[in-house]
């Protein structure tokens, strides 16, 4: 079993701009995940001068390490949702996470990205009886409230769905899809530079104050390259925000996932595990998600351990997640692991997206294992209304633009969650009671 990133192996990365930073741009984008690229493209697209600095390497966050998994829906629950925000704006939350699927479907048409996007549907399955018994009701709530139509399947229906007699029922979305994410990663990064965004790889940004120039209010950025002054500053750093941006980092929650994959398997035995290939995931709040990858391996994800990853953590991780897929797939009791790894979510303190302003820097955020679909579009959205700030156009729409974006209270957390162990077992108790 290698630790290594099993997506990874099966793409190719465009090359980065290898030219000094540009004295002076219109927006600095920070990071370059679905969120910063997808903001890049569009930026450009408008005519920006736009230069994404990352860190590390073009797609080395959550973005070409995820599930693939791209979903409708928010992670909380409408019924959650609805209680939170009323009828009217959650209503608007669900049309925009649908809305979400379509953009990206739509940029992988436009852009030509061969990364294997197919609307293969999502299942839910239930880990208890009472979680399907809600699904009926969730079910009426979507269909009365959003007009979106999602499928109740009975256990005794469920062979049809999945290899497995673990679960109470499920629940399909057929709007969903899957891909390959870090060839749809790589794929954005050349889109955006195609628009003319330029990428800077090993551009760390290490701090950014506010500055004027020649009359212009504007951002002075420090980063591991050198200096650059920019218009504009768009956060999108997700689970790897760190104290170059402290206002946002105190609101994010940063989530170890982790992931396994199979060798590939034999055709038959891949059909019977997921024979409509769906991208799949149960019920409780400790998950697990799964799905076949195009070449027949099983990838079986979860939260097999809170923090983000470390080699120790992604170690314990492949011996859990293992045992979780043979509980959930005993036919894979004898089948080879050949990669796991592990990366970092992005939580908010109310488990929601966020976008808009902070401190004055544009940002994108809190995606909650949500992010394949909602970045790209938090990207797309929040670059547009950038580009229609001071010109008289009317905003895009954006539910998540303006929602209360709680930090912890008292000042408790300042970027280091201290507290995820608690969290873990607080989830770990409310699975085993709910
Ligand atoms: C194991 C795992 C499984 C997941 N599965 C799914 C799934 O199936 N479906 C789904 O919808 N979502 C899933 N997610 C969530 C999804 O991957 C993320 O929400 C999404 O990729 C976030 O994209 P992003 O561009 O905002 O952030 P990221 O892709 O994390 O990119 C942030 C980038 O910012 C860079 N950066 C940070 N600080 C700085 C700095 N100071 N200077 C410069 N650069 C910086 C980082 O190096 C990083 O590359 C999963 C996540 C993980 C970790």
């Amino acid at each position: 079993m290698q630790q290594r990133n099993y997506w990874l192996t099966t793409v190719e990365f465009p090359a980065s701009s290898l030219q000094p930073l540009p004295d002076v741009v219109d927006v600095a984008v920070i990071g370059s995940g679905f969120t910063g690229l997808s903001a890049a493209r569009t930026l450009a697209r408008h005519g920006a001068r736009a230069a994404v600095l990352e860190a590390e390497t073009i797609g080395w966050g959550a973005s070409s390490r995820n599930g693939g998994m791209v979903l409708t829906g928010l992670k909380l629950g409408v019924n959650h949702l609805i209680s939170m925000y009323g009828r009217e704006l959650t209503r608007r939350m669900y049309a925009a996470s649908l809305d979400t699927i379509d953009c990206v479907e739509h940029i992988v048409r436009e852009e030509n990205i061969e990364c294997d996007f197919s609307r293969c549907g999502h299942l839910e399955v239930a880990c208890k009886q009472k979680h399907f018994d809600d699904y009926a009701r969730q079910a009426e709530v979507i269909a009365r409230e959003f007009n979106h139509s999602l499928r109740v399947v009975e256990k005794k229906d469920l062979p049809e769905e999945i290899g497995s007699t673990l679960y109470f029922g499920g629940m399909v979305d057929e709007v969903s899809a899957g891909c390959n994410p870090a060839r749809y990663v790589a794929g954005l990064a050349r889109a955006a530079q195609k628009s003319g965004a330029e990428v800077f790889e090993h551009a760390r940004v290490e701090s950014v104050q506010r500055d004027s120039r020649q009359g212009e209010l504007g951002w002075q950025i420090q980063t591991s390259r050198g200096p650059l002054w920019a218009h504009e500053v768009f956060v999108a750093t997700s689970g790897y925000t760190g104290s170059a941006t402290p206002a946002l980092r105190k609101r994010i929650i940063p989530i170890g996932s982790y992931i396994i994959t199979s060798e590939p398997l034999p055709e038959k035995l891949a059909h019977q595990l997921s024979p409509r290939n769906r991208m799949i995931y149960d019920s409780k709040n400790y998950l697990y998600y799964y799905r076949l990858t195009p070449d027949r391996r099983m990838l079986f994800g979860g939260r097999a351990a809170f923090f983000p990853e470390t080699d120790q953590t992604i170690r314990r991780s492949a011996e859990l997640l293992r045992r979780g897929m043979i509980a959930v797939y005993p036919q894979l009791a004898d089948a080879r692991i050949d990669y796991v790894w592990g990366g970092t979510l992005d939580f908010a303190f109310d488990i929601m997206p966020h976008a808009g302003q902070l401190d004055g820097m544009y940002y994108a955020v809190g995606y909650a294992g949500h992010g394949v679909a909602m970045a790209t579009y938090q990207g797309q959205k929040i670059a547009e209304l950038m580009a229609s700030e001071g010109k008289g156009n009317s905003k895009p729409e954006n539910p998540f633009v303006g929602i209360p974006f709680p930090g912890m209270p008292l000042g408790l957390y300042n970027g280091k969650p201290w507290f995820l162990p608690l969290a873990g077992a607080w989830y770990k108790f409310l699975d085993w009671v709910s």
